[in-house]
């Protein structure tokens, strides 16, 4: 689960991390408001968006004056952000930030991360930080620096100092720098993060060290544990067909393609996405339903699926260990029966009670297409989805 920047910034602010003042708004007027709150002269207005590279994408404003406080909100709101992070479809802006201007003279990155080839925490730092990161990593990877904490003792004062030497901090300033280091690395550890990034933390004109911006993702699995997280949710922000997959509890991923599949089992789901390919289209989504489903759940995953408007035809297939054949048949039909659908449907179905499962689908009537193996699944699907598509060519020339 990602959060936004004025969430981060409150939690690492907590764990004594310093970041300039500012104040979150809903409205233009809200916004001038937080400006005459924060007191000074120059403000930056920050659309709150979950991606990154607001910056290049005008989602970062620099303002001097109240009104243009103002408005650069009302210029924001409603917005559809698109940067380099969205994809086309961008994301919309219903909140900003209003935050202190800070006079920078140095731009720095500092990462957090999950290595999971040492399955430990790694901190990635760079002396080049700011808009530019993703140039500086592919073009001068020797320049960032990286350190794996050992999560029995945590961060040691020492790989703190050492790290913000490594970013060239004055001496003057390093106890700062390593106390924002250790605090981002408590953050991460005590709340169950999977990424915390400030990026630029900043060296300010006065020598001191502050984060200018900040992002955080976290375990959806730990979420149970941290209330106080998931509470900091914006269904808003994410695709709504995962946001409807997660509440009820199916795990699921949204793709480009058109074929819709509902599968059991993350590894079968991944090879029934490369056979779909091999057969020549691309899947809509990812989505396992888990083991021991009941039709319910069959029948919510396909609901699910079918309300997709990119799906254009549907593969359902199942290998059966714990699951029963006969419930995910059950769950076909109930889905099909309460919803009919337009598109192709086809089952493949393996494993325990398969008999019992086909005798259902046989005897419900439904046109559902049926296959032996995976290999005959994805071809059928596809079959039927290429022809689905020329009757309808068809349909639309002829009217
Ligand atoms: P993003 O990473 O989404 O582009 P940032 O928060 O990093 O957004 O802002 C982009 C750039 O805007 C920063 O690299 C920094 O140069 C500038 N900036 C952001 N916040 C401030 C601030 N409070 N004062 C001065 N400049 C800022
Ligand atoms: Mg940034």
């Amino acid at each position: 689960m990602d959060i936004h920047e004025y969430q981060a910034k409150e939690i690492l602010s907590g764990f004594g991390v310093r970041i300039p003042p500012g104040g979150l708004a809903y409205s233009p007027e809200q916004a001038a408001y937080r400006a005459r709150e924060i007191g000074g002269s120059k403000w930056v207005v920050k659309a709150q968006v979950h991606t990154g590279a607001r910056g290049k994408a005008g989602g970062v404003k620099l303002c001097s004056s109240e009104q243009e406080v103002f408005d650069a909100a009302n210029g924001l709101f409603g917005k559809r952000l698109v940067t380099q992070q969205t994809g086309s479809q961008g994301k919309i802006v219903y909140r900003v930030y209003v935050e202190g201007a800070v006079a920078i003279e140095r731009e720095l990155y500092l990462g957090f991360v999950l290595d999971r080839s040492s399955e430990r925490i790694m901190v990635v730092a760079s002396a080049s930080g700011g808009m530019e990161i993703e140039e500086i990593s592919a073009n001068q990877p020797e320049s960032i620096l990286r350190t794996v904490i050992e999560p029995a003792v945590g961060i040691r004062d020492f790989q703190a100092r050492e790290i913000a030497f490594g970013l060239g901090i004055d001496p003057a300033h390093i106890q700062e720098a390593a106390s924002n280091i250790k605090g981002s690395y408590r953050a991460f550890r005590d709340l169950d993060a999977t990424m915390v990034e400030i990026n630029p933390l900043v060296v300010v004109e006065s020598g001191s060290i502050v984060a200018l911006d900040a992002k955080m993702s976290f375990d959806d699995n730990a979420l149970f544990r941290r209330p106080e997280i998931s509470e900091l949710r914006d269904k808003s922000q994410e695709d709504p067909r995962e946001t409807q997959a997660a509440d009820r509890g199916l795990s699921y991923v949204g793709l480009e393609g058109k074929i819709g599949c509902i599968v059991n089992g993350a590894g079968l789901a991944m090879a029934t996405m490369d056979m779909i390919k091999l057969a020549g289209s691309s899947p809509a989504n990812f989505l396992d339903i888990g083991g021991g489903a009941s039709p319910e759940r069959v029948a919510k995953a396909f609901r699910l699926v079918n309300s997709d408007k990119n799906v254009e035809a549907i593969l359902v297939n199942i290998f059966a260990g714990i699951n029963r054949c006969d419930w995910v048949a059950q769950g076909i039909v109930q889905a099909l029966e309460d919803n009919p659908v337009s598109v192709p449907v086809v089952v493949r179905l393996a494993g325990t009670n398969v008999e019992e499962g086909r005798k259902i689908l046989a005897q419900s009537g439904l046109p559902i297409i049926r296959a032996a193996t995976l290999a005959e699944a994805a071809e059928r699907v596809v079959t039927a989805w290429t022809k689905n598509q020329k009757h309808n060519v068809k349909l639309v020339a002829s009217s």
